[in-house]
Parts: C-alpha cells; structure tokens; sequence
C-alpha cells in the first residue's frame, strides 16, 4: 500500500499548489486523478486559452500554468496515481484514511484533500446498444497510451479537438486511421482541420462524414464496426474503436462519502480551514462550498494553503508554528546562508 501525509484527490491546479505548501512544511502528498494527465479543467477543458487572473502573470496559457505548477512541486516529489478514480474513503480506528481507486489502488495517509472540481469528468458515450460489453476490449475512451495502437487498424469518432489532434498524432503510429464524423465540418482548430485533409491526401488517415458509428460487432473483443452513411450501411474492420465526443463532469463517487453535499459541492468550514464534516477530510477548490463561494484557480490555491496549516497543526499539536517567507527561508526551510535574513522577519512578525 502507498503511504503518504495528505492523500489528494484531483490533480488540478488546486490539488497541484497544495503539494508545494505541504512541502513547505514536510509533508509529503500523493495526488489520485481519474484523468491520464495532470490540470484538472485547465489540461481537459482549455490548454491554449490564456488566463489573465493569476496573480504576477498579465497572461498565462492554462497548459503553460499546469507545466509550472508541476515544475515547481518537482523537488518535493509527490506520488501520482493518474487514470484512476478514487471510489471509496475509509477512515481508520487512529484517524488515518485509507482511499482505493477503481484500479484497486490503496493509499493510506493521515489526512485527505479532496480538490476534485466539478467531479470526474466522463466519457460522453455513444448511443450504441452493445458498446459496455466492448468497453476496454477494443473501445476506448481516452488514449492513455498510445503505444497500445502501433500497427493495429483504429476507428476514431468526433469532431472537437480530441478527435482530430489523436487522427494527426496515431496516424504515424497505428497501421491504419479513420476518422468519423457526422457531419462534413469539425468543431476543432483550423489548423488541425488542415492537417487531417492533407494526411488523407497523403493516404494516412481516412476520412467517412457525414456518417454514425451504429453497432459494434465482434468475438469477445472489437473486429469491426458497422458504420451508416447516407442511409446505407457497411461494415468496416477495426481493432479500436475510440469515440472521443467530449467529457461531462459529474460528481461521481465523491458523493457517497458521507459528507454534506450542497448545490453539488462539498460544504466546508470557510471560518477556519477549509474541512469537512468529517474529521481530517478537506475539500479545497471547486469541489467546495462556504458563503461567498469564487469558483477561480486563486481561491483554490488559498483553500489550499490553509488547508496544509491545518493538516500541519493537527499533526504537530502543540508546536509553534513559525510563519516563514520563501524568500527568506527557501523552499526546504533549511538555507543557512539567510540564517540572519531570516531571523529578522521572525522577529519582524513577532
Ligand atoms: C473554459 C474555462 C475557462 C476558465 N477560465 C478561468 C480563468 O480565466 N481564471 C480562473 O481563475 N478560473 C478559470 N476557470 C475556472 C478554473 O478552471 C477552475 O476554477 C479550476 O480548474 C479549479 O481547479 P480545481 O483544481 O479545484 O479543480 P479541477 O481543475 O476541476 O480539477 C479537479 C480534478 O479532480 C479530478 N477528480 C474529481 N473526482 C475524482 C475522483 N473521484 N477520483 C480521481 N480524480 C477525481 C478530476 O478528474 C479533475 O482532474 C475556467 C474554467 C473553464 C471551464
């Protein structure tokens, strides 16, 4: 079982930053995220869009923020455990928790900080009535590792960005590619618009609108789909099937845990530390909600710092807690150089 300090569920920029503060006071985090990358909403939702209220940033890509934040929690090493939805919290006789995933994967910390945002976001899935009994036997919706597709024949469905950029991408790695949409114009960039003409130009990807996915056929794993195009039929052979039709978020397992649920948000003690109503189980960004409630990544990190200071106190009880700047102390607490520096803006705060 993966040991930790503060097991966090979502790897969002919420639960991201909040890595960086619990390093600051040395406690080490693992991050669970149902997603097969880290950003939360900024990675599935917008990465080229700029956000313009992070603080010290005029303007920032949300696919550049999450790089940064991952780059600053880099040195104190958190654990990840990404493409696996926490299923389940179980608080233990000490007051220690233990969370499994879908997976079977169980982490056990002394404290948890559920920065899930809007929930899990799920695959929207087609209406095809045998699609759940081909689920992981050759439909797919999310590539998680493209390797899985070298030289096998793939179907792709859609027409958002997912479904174009993964044409572009497996075209050069699976032995064949075709893209099907319902209709002859796509809704993602241009750009990649542009690309996925020209590899069918060039033979790479095949290219069937207006036309549906209506059935799948096979034994015991994807042989074929049987596509409609203008009122006709046909079957076309396949190992994968991928529809990537975009993602909703639902709360998901995080409703089950006990914990009061308001306006499909965790309610939390906004006075104090942003907890639960159980004990040692927080909830910091989206995912909760206080009077005055702002649904932004700055509040989330704030949630998230205070978050860290409570875990730290509960911990630590008894121990003064000293509030030190970064800039004086560095990132490990521990640089001897500003020993003086340091001093001062302790007593400076005293
Ligand atoms: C188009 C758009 C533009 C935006 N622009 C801005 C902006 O300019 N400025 C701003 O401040 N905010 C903006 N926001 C809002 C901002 O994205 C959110 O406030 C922010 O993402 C919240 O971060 P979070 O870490 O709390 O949650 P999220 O980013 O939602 O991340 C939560 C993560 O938790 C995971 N998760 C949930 N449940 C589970 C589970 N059971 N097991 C495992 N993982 C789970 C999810 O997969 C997800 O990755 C925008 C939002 C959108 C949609």
């Amino acid at each position: 079982m993966i040991q930790t300090d503060i097991i966090i569920i979502g790897a969002g920029p919420t639960g991201l930053f909040a890595v960086f503060e619990a390093g600051l006071l040395k406690l080490r985090c693992h991050i669970i995220d149902a997603l097969p990358q880290p950003g939360g909403q900024l990675a599935e939702l917008y990465p080229k869009k700029p956000i313009f209220d992070i603080p010290g940033y005029p303007s920032v890509g949300a696919g550049e923020l999450v790089d940064n934040l991952m780059e600053q929690i880099k040195q104190f090493e958190p654990g990840f455990t990404l493409a696996e939805q926490a299923m389940t919290i179980d608080k233990q006789e000490d007051g220690t928790f233990i969370v499994t995933t879908n997976k079977g994967t169980q982490v056990h910390g002394k404290a948890v900080a559920i920065a899930g945002g809007l929930g899990s976001f799920e695959p929207r899935k087609p209406l095809i009535e045998n699609i759940a009994s081909y689920e992981e036997k050759g439909v797919e919706y999310f590539v998680k590792n493209p390797e899985q597709f070298r030289d096998k024949k793939i179907v792709i469905a859609g027409g958002g960005d997912s479904a174009l950029d993964w044409s572009i991408f497996l075209a050069e790695v699976a032995a064949e590619v075709t893209l099907i949409h319902r209709r002859n114009e796509f809704r993602g960039a241009l750009d990649s618009v542009d690309k996925v003409i020209e590899l069918k130009k060039q033979g790479k990807i095949n290219l069937v609108t207006p036309a549906e996915v209506v059935g799948i056929k096979g034994d015991g794993h994807v042989e074929a789909i049987v596509v409609e195009k203008e009122g006709e039929t046909f079957d076309l052979a396949t190992d994968y099937f991928i529809p990537l039709f975009g993602l909703s978020p639902k709360l998901g397992p995080i409703a089950n845990w006990g914990l009061e649920i308001e306006k499909n948000a965790i309610k939390v003690d906004n006075a104090l530390d942003y907890q639960t109503n159980i004990e040692g189980i927080y909830a910091i960004g989206d995912v909760n909600t206080y009077p005055g409630k702002l649904k932004l990544i700055l509040c989330g990190f704030h949630e998230a710092t205070l978050m860290c200071q409570s875990v730290y106190n509960k911990l630590n009880p008894g121990k003064k807690f000293v509030l030190k700047y970064t800039t004086v102390s560095g990132v490990d607490g521990f640089d001897g150089t500003r020993k003086e520096a340091e001093k001062a803006v302790v007593k400076a705060i005293d």
